[in-house]
């Protein structure tokens, strides 16, 4: 599995691009990040977002338009609907609600598993992706 890595805003948030032969997926896709996805992905089959911080999913809206699911933990699925700090450039629903403490999941022939660790927000996850761990801020 290719992945690539970049920093994105005032918090150098990291969004991940992991390229698959079905399609890539993009894990927490933060402020400023759509271009340089757009640049890096063919075809975007999915976005994961660790959590609901605005750092985390802000350009979620943007890769949506492009045909990709979102997918966020149901506990975190307010805070892209209703942004209390109002960081938000736009409200959005997610596409998927990944729900209890662990639910594994088949995404492009992806392999992934999304696993609960509330505190950082109410649906903060790890992610791990055929055998690789993204923790977004629980670590
Ligand atoms: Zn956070």
């Amino acid at each position: 599995m290719q992945i690539l890595k970049k920093a994105f805003g005032e918090y150098a948030t990291n969004c991940y691009i992991l390229k698959g032969e079905q399609g890539d997926l993009v894990i927490d896709p933060g402020e400023g990040s759509f271009d340089w996805v757009m640049q890096n992905t063919g075809k975007i089959a999915a976005v994961l977002n660790t959590h609901g911080h605005y750092d985390h999913v802000y350009d979620d809206a943007k890769l949506q338009r492009m045909g990709a699911k979102i997918y966020i933990h149901e506990s975190d699925a307010f805070m892209l609907r209703a942004d209390p700090f109002e960081t938000m450039p736009e409200s959005i629903e997610a596409d998927v609600l990944v729900k209890g403490q662990e639910q594994s999941l088949e995404i492009a022939g992806f392999n992934v598993k999304f696993s609960l660790f509330a505190g950082h927000t109410p649906g903060s996850c790890m992610i791990e992706v055929d055998g690789v761990i993204f923790s977004g801020d629980v670590i």
